[in-house]
């Protein structure tokens, strides 16, 4: 069973709003094991809105419409779609008394408009509508028709509550899919779907989709079939990805490296400070999103200039001279120093060049960073490319993966 989308209006089109509701609809069809082909974007126009369905209803099995379900002039949807299938408009009565209701209550007037909002394609099966007036509807035609209201807040829990249950005793194909995200950091996007090149050239089920997204890489694995199957597919396909890429794994989901990294500490009952230099307290920030991180983020330091770096975390004053604040015997003497002097188990420290201008005869984009831990001190020097705002990002990210990888 295949479906398509057409959002209908004009606001649309003229970028005022974003087509939200398509997203919605297809990752609630994919859910129900339908696939989703096409995605038409249309104004609120008879004659286009014409065309649209003619072209939809040569390829599609179902054809969601969400939008132009209200009273006013400008909702044409049902009119139209009534139009070309060539079928009535009937009451329904039972919507109609809703909205008789809605008006008694706030002592209005019920205009012929309102009543509009009551009429449905004949024949159709009628999905009443909890939060607002306008009922959905789908069709009793080949292929079939389902109308949605446009307002995300009426069109969501009527799909959640009466579609959904419609379709997956209707027209649903009973198969599932199953959906796996694993997550790289330190790897591109390119780079990564280049070593699994094959895979993705010939993949059918499960298929992989790579993503790249602020500095990470997800990939996608999505598997269709008895939900046994499903998982052993997706287990199977898995440990042949992470066996060539192990490396820049760190996780699944939806999480972001910073989330993963601050629950990994938190779990691991350890606590950490940071030094940070070019990073100017990004890697504090974002210890600190989420609750309960007093149980792990002592504090931190932003040692920004030299002498911060010498007065309060008590780097040597030859360690400067001799190579730099920028260099890795700098980042180790901030980690372990940060550590000591606000009492934590881990010590991190990150200090580079962030740019767009050189330091101590150093390119943007060179950084240090240090991790000290009860086990021992280290650093790790990383050549980043980009901006100012991407270089001190992704030394924050890599801080983030490399106590992962502690
Ligand atoms: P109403 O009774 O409110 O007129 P309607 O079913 O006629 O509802 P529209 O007039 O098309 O729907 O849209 C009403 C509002 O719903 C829009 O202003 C917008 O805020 C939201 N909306 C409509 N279509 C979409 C869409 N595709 N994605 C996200 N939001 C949408
Ligand atoms: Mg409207």
């Amino acid at each position: 069973m295949n479906a398509e989308v057409i959002a209908v209006g004009s606001e649309l089109l003229l970028g005022q709003i974003t087509n939200s509701n398509a997203r919605f609809l297809s990752e609630k069809m994919t859910g129900l094991g339908i696939n989703v082909y096409y995605h038409t974007t249309v104004g609120d126009n008879r004659e286009r809105l014409t065309e649209a369905i003619r072209v939809a209803s040569g390829r599609a099995d179902l054809v969601i419409m969400t939008g132009g379900l209200g009273p006013t002039k400008d909702d044409l949807t049902k009119e139209t779609l009534a139009e070309y299938l060539d079928k009535e408009l009937v009451i329904h009565g039972q919507t109609l008394d809703v909205i008789t209701r809605f008006f008694e209550k706030r002592r209005q007037p019920m205009t012929a408009n309102n009543k509009k909002q009551a009429q449905v394609i004949k024949g159709s099966h009628v999905f009443k509508n909890n939060h607002g007036l306008a009922c959905g509807m789908v069709t009793d035609t080949t292929p079939s028709f389902l109308l949605l209201p446009g307002p995300p807040k009426e069109m969501y829990p009527m799909v959640e509550e009466e579609v959904i249950p419609y379709l997956a005793g209707k027209g649903g194909s009973g198969v599932e899919i199953t959906s796996r995200v694993l997550r790289f950091f330190g790897i591109g996007e390119s780079a990564l779907a280049d070593m699994f090149d094959d895979l993705i050239e010939n993949q059918e089920n499960p298929t992989i989709a790579p993503l790249a997204s602020g500095g990470e890489v997800t990939l996608r694995l999505t598997a269709k079939g008895a939900s046994l199957s499903n998982k052993k597919a997706l287990d199977e396909l898995e440990s042949t990805i992470l066996s060539s890429v192990n490396d820049f794994f760190y996780g699944y989901g939806n999480d972001p490296l910073s989330k993963v990294a601050a629950e990994k500490l938190k779990s691991s009952n350890m606590t950490i400070a940071s030094a940070e230099s070019l990073t100017g307290g990004l890697f504090g920030e974002w210890m600190t999103e989420h609750s309960g991180a007093s149980s792990f983020y002592n504090g931190g330091v932003i040692c920004y200039d030299a002498k911060v770096k010498q007065n309060v975390l008590n780097v040597k004053e030859e360690t400067v001279r001799n190579y730099g604040t920028v260099s890795a015997e700098c980042a180790e003497e901030l980690a372990v120093n940060v550590k000591a002097v606000l009492g934590s188990d881990i010590g991190i420290s990150f200090t580079g060049v962030a740019g767009p201008y050189s330091l101590e005869n150093k390119e943007p984009g060179i950084v240090f960073l240090g991790i000290s831990t009860p086990s021992g001190t280290k650093s790790y020097p990383l050549n980043l490319a980009g901006s100012r705002a991407q270089i001190r990002e992704r030394a924050a990210m890599y801080g983030c993966f490399y106590l992962l990888r502690e």
